[in-house]
Order: structure tokens, then sequence, then C-alpha cells
């Protein structure tokens, strides 16, 4: 039986942490064994908040060190770089036109990103990001996404702008649903509900065990827990949202511990470490392989752009045809 094709894609903003992992890795690596993957590098996509370009490329050779490292299998779901397949940025000017402005404007993600980064006059290319996505979605003939919830918007503009261009010109795309992840969000170490590098709130994959107890020592806890006796409510601990997800065997455990005041936070944190530790132990492993030889992954996007280009070029040409471009 054919398998459905998906396309999933990062920003490259360098080393990953666990966020990234339960959020989006973690799905894909088991995704990639009953569907015809594709991981998009989505490097253009930088520049809608960021003009700087001199790390792109830096960023992007640790970020798939971390793809690989996780255990996404190159031979079965190729990776490819945006900026080096030229027909995502045609397909993004025939998908502009296909889109109002007002339905950009009423786009829920980019209005609360607008927010998050005090952005109060946003610039073209940010506000048509979704039309972006869509053209890296559909050149390949995506049939679902993996996203997270904050990204389902972006799928609806992705089946209006299928659908719009079928209606057009006649059928070529597909009209892709979101695979929902899970666990979507993991919260980072300052509390914030989102782990992310910017706000230094993180646990990197590549992060060494000593590092990880160091960062785990500052976690914010449970304010009302102060003395180690003191009654805790695991509920609004985020070291306790860490024990579930690398934890799970012990959550029982460590909850009552918490609530009856019989484990104190530094033990708690220190039983944290020592899985999370156990957990990043084979990613690091297998990250040495690749930093000992960048060689390796620059052949490795090589060879899936080659094999993205080729899936791009037959969707151009049959784009063309539907629209009589020659
Ligand atoms: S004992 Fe553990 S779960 Fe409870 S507040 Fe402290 S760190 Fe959090």
């Amino acid at each position: 039986m054919k398998k459905l094709r998906i396309l999933s894609g990062m920003r490259p903003t360098g080393k990953l942490h666990l966020g990234h992992y339960v959020g989006a890795l973690e799905n894909w690596v088991k995704l990639q064994e009953n569907y015809d993957s594709f991981h998009l590098i989505a490097d253009y996509h930088v520049l809608t908040t960021n003009l700087d370009t001199n790390h792109i490329y830096d960023n992007t050779i640790e970020m798939v060190i971390d793809w690989l490292a996780a255990g996404l299998d190159p031979a079965k779901s190729p990776f490819f770089r945006q900026s080096q397949i030229k027909e995502h940025t045609e397909l993004f000017l025939i998908f502009s036109m296909l889109v109002t402005k007002a339905r950009l404007e009423r786009n829920p993600t980019v209005k609360e990103q607008a927010r998050d980064l005090h952005i109060s006059n946003i610039i073209y290319g940010h506000l048509g990001y979704p039309i972006l996505q869509s053209a890296d979605i559909l050149l390949y003939k995506g049939e679902a996404v993996p996203v997270g919830e904050d990204q389902v918007p972006h799928i609806e503009i992705t089946r209006e702008v299928a659908k719009k261009f079928n209606q057009q010109w006649g059928k070529v795309f597909p009209e892709p649903q979101p695979l929902l992840t899970q666990f979507a969000r993991l919260p980072g170490l300052d509390g914030n509900a989102k782990m992310s590098k910017s706000l230094n709130n993180s646990i990197l994959l590549s992060d060494e065990p000593e590092t990880v107890k160091q960062k785990l020592r500052k976690a914010v806890t449970d304010p009302q827990k102060i003395r180690k006796n003191d009654p805790g409510r695991p509920e609004v601990c985020l070291v306790f949202t860490y024990h579930k997800k690398f934890n799970p065997e012990n959550v029982d455990e460590i909850e009552s511990g918490c609530r009856s005041g019989q484990l104190g936070c530094v033990d708690c944190k220190l039983k944290c470490t020592e899985k999370i530790n156990l957990f990043l132990e084979p990613i690091i492993e297998r990250r040495k392989k690749y930093e000992a030889d960048k060689e390796i992954v620059k052949d490795i996007l090589i060879d899936g752009e080659k094999r993205g280009k080729e899936v791009a070029r037959l969707t151009m040409q049959e784009v063309h045809e539907k629209m009589k471009l020659g």
C-alpha cells in the first residue's frame, strides 16, 4: 500500500533542546517508519524575524546533527534546505496571488508571534510566511503535516490555497491534514510555558551530564514548597512535568512524596537529572560521530537536496502545464 506523504520542517536555529525533541523530533522519528517523510530546513523562514544570515549555515549543520543523533534516518526521509530548491520561492509567488491580506491578518499564530516579539509594524514576508509554508508543503504534495496546536491555523491556510489553486487551474495538490503532536510543549527551566533557547531556559540535546545537573539545580519549582518537608503541588512544578516525560515509571512515587513533604526539591531534581541524562546519553554518543566528521552531514544534505529537487521539479512541471505557462 502506498504510504501517505508528510512534510515536516524546522527553522535552523542551531543546537536543539528537549522542547524540540518532545514537540517534534520524537514524533518525526516514529512517523518515518510508516510515512513517506520529507524534512525541510526552513532557512528562508529565519528572515521573517531576523535578517542576520551569518549563522544560518552553521546553525543548519548543528541542527541536522541533532536530527541524526535523535534518530532521523536520511535514507528513509531526505533532509533539504529551502534556499537550495528554487521551486519553493516560485510556488510561493504563485500562491501569494490566491490569499488576501485580510485572511493573513486574521491568522492568530502570526498575531501571537508579533506580540511576543514586540513587532508593531509587521513586514510583508512575516505576514505572508504561512503562504511560504503552504508552498513548502504542497511542493512535495504533502498529505499530512505533523504540527503542534499553534500551527493548525497555518495548515488551514495551506488547505485553502490548495483548494483555490485546484479550482482555478485544475487538480494538482492534496489538501493536507494536521497530524497533531500529543506532548506538544515542554516548559522552560524558568517556569515559562515554552522551552526556548532565546529565553535561556532550555536543556540542549547536546548538554553533558554536569551541565544538565547545574541547569536543573536552578529550575523553578512550587514557590509554596520552601523547606524540604513542606507539602508541594506537583501540578504547578515544571520538574514534575519533566518526570512525567522522562521518568514515567516513578511518577506516582514522586507525586506522593512531593505532596506529603517526604520528598524535597533537591532530591527530586537529582532523580530527574539522572533520568534526563540517561535519556540524553545515546543522543550525545551518536552526535560525536557527526561532530568529528561534518563532511558526512554535508553529503547528507547534498543527497537530500537532489531527491527533494526532483520531486519539486515534477510538481512545478505540472503546475506550469495546468496554468498553460508553456
Ligand atoms: S518535590 Fe519535585 S515535584 Fe515537588 S515541588 Fe519539588 S521539584 Fe517539584
